[in-house]
C-alpha cells in the first residue's frame, strides 16, 4: 500500500500539471469509488471549478478547488494515478479520470482492486472533520517530535508498531516505514507503546521523519503495483534497511534480520539491535492497566 512518501512522490509529479488548471470533467467508472454519494453529485460539485492546489494529507492526496471544494483521495492497496494522452491511453482498471482543460493530458485513477477511494468535503469545516475523524499528527510537519510522540503513547498497551499503523495517532506511516523507523531507533516492534521512555520516543520520532524523508528522496518505494504518475517506480525497496530483508545481515550489527508478525502485520527487526520486550510480571501489568506510573526500562 502506499504511504506518505509514495503518496507525496505523486502530490509533487501533478501539482505542476493540475494546478491552475481547470477541472472540466471527472469521468466516474465505478459509481464505489465516490460512495457514500453517488458519481453525479460529486461531479456536480467538482465540475468546471480551478483547481487551487493539489495537496496531502497523510495517505490523502487533496484536490483544492475553488470556493472551498475538496476531493479526498486515497489510494488504499492498488490505487495509482496515471497520466496519459486523450486517445492512445487506456490502462486497465480504470475507476475514475480527471479531464483538465489546455489540453493536457487526462489523469487516471488506476485500481484493480477497487479500494480506493474519492470522498468530497464541501467547505473548510467539512474537511477539517473528516480529517480529525481520521488522522492525527503529520509527522513531516514538524508536529512530531519525542514530546508529542511520548504523550501520545502513555496508556497504549499495544505493541509499538501497531501504534505507528494507526493512523489517527501519526498519519501517513505503514508497514514499511514503520519498520524501517523502529529498525533507526533501536526499538522492538512488539514493545508495547506505553512503555518507551522519553529518550526512546524521542529515537522513535527522529526514525520515523528519517525513513520517511529517506523514501521521499527515493521516490519512494515500489514492492506492490505502486507507480509514479508517469509509469515509473520508486526506488526506495532497494534501500531498505530490514524491511523484506529476512535472513539477510543487519547493515548496523551484522547479526540476522528475521521476520514475525506484529500489528497482523509481517515484520521485520534485528533482535540484537531492538531487543525482544521482556516478559512482565503480573503485577507490574496490572499497575500498567490502571494507568499507575512505573518505572521505566
Ligand atoms: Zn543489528
Amino acid at each position: 500500500m502506499p504511504e506518505l512518501p509514495e503518496v507525496e512522490t505523486i502530490r509533487r509529479q501533478l501539482a505542476p500539471v493540475v494546478e491552475g488548471r481547470v477541472l472540466d470533467e471527472l469521468r466516474i467508472a465505478d459509481p464505489r469509488w465516490c460512495l457514500p454519494l453517488v458519481p453525479a453529485a460529486v461531479r456536480e460539485a467538482v465540475e468546471g471549478r480551478g483547481v487551487e492546489r493539489l495537496g496531502r494529507r497523510g495517505k490523502y492526496l487533496e484536490w483544492v478547488l475553488e470556493d472551498d471544494v475538496f476531493l479526498l483521495l486515497h489510494l488504499r492497496m492498488t490505487g495509482t494515478l496515471l497520466l496519459g494522452s486523450r486517445d492512445a491511453f487506456a490502462p486497465p482498471y480504470e475507476r475514475a479520470r480527471f479531464v483538465l482543460d489546455g489540453g493536457v493530458a487526462d489523469l487516471r485513477f488506476c485500481d484493480p482492486r477497487r479500494f480506493g477511494t474519492g470522498e468530497l468535503a464541501v467547505g473548510t469545516a467539512a474537511r477539517e472533520a473528516f480529517f480529525d475523524a481520521r488522522l492525527g499528527l503529520e509527522p513531516l510537519s514538524g508536529e512530531l517530535d519525542g514530546a508529542a510522540l511520548h504523550r501520545l503513547t502513555r496508556g497504549r498497551r499495544a505493541p509499538v508498531k501497531a501504534f505507528l499503523l494507526d493512523q489517527r495517532r501519526i498519519a501517513g506511516v505503514g508497514n514499511i516505514y514503520a519498520d524501517e523507523a523502529l529498525f533507526r531507533a533501536g526499538i522492538h516492534p512488539l514493545r508495547p507503546a506505553g512503555s518507551l521512555t522519553r529518550a526512546q520516543a524521542e529515537r522513535l520520532a527522529a526514525g520515523v521523519r528519517e525513513a520517511l524523508t529517506a523514501g521521499l528522496a527515493a521516490g519512494g518505494a515500489t514492492i506492490d503495483d505502486f507507480r509514479h504518475a508517469d509509469g515509473v517506480r520508486g526506488a526506495f525497496q532497494d534501500e531498505f534497511l530490514v524491511h523484506l530483508r529476512g535472513g539477510e545481515a543487519c547493515p548496523a550489527c551484522g547479526g540476522e534480520i528475521v521476520k514475525f508478525v506484529a500489528a497482523g502485520r509481517g515484520t521485520y527487526a534485528c533482535e540484537r539491535c531492538q531487543p525482544r520486550p521482556r516478559r512482565r510480571a503480573r503485577s507490574a501489568r496490572a499497575g500498567a492497566r490502571s494507568g499507575r506510573p512505573r518505572q521505566a526500562q
